[in-house]
């Protein structure tokens, strides 16, 4: 079942509030079973190939290697996102693309990801203002930060 955050997750690439548990399936923002494309093509009315380029495997082969991730499977993710130092639960971010942009790429999950290109400063791993983590569904996020 894709839920409402994983869904927010896959469209917009922004950590989303969650209301529920952990169980919010990592693996949409990493790939997409075949079942769960359909499901976000229906729910969004994006194009599947849209969706494909908002999962993390549209690097793979090339800075990720998802070897080992089943589909389905969200358990054979852990291994694989240690391994690969990236991060679908959690994110950088560079707070002036924030504010400039408001988008979150799917570039700063990946554990290369250290350096904002255009503003030349280190990515944060939490907000600078409120020190909340930048983890998807984590509580204490606040709207106005
Ligand atoms: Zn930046
Ligand atoms: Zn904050």
């Amino acid at each position: 079942m894709v839920t409402t955050a994983a869904l927010a997750i896959a469209t917009t690439g922004t950590p989303a509030l969650d209301t529920g548990t952990s169980r919010v399936a990592s693996l949409v923002v990493v790939t997409l079973t075949p079942a769960s494309l359909g499901g976000l093509r229906d729910a969004t009315g994006l194009r599947a190939a849209e969706l494909q380029q908002m999962q993390l495997d549209r690097y793979a082969g090339t800075v990720l290697d998802l070897s080992g991730v089943e589909l389905g499977r969200e358990a054979s993710l852990t291994a694989v996102a240690a391994r690969e130092r990236m991060m679908p639960t959690w994110s950088r971010a560079c707070p002036p693309c924030l504010r400039r942009d408001g988008v979150w790429p799917l570039w700063w999950r990946l554990g290369i990801a250290a350096v904002c290109p255009l503003h030349r400063r280190l990515l944060v791993d939490v907000c600078p203002r409120c020190g909340v983590r930048l983890l998807r569904g984590a509580s204490g996020s606040r709207a106005d930060c």
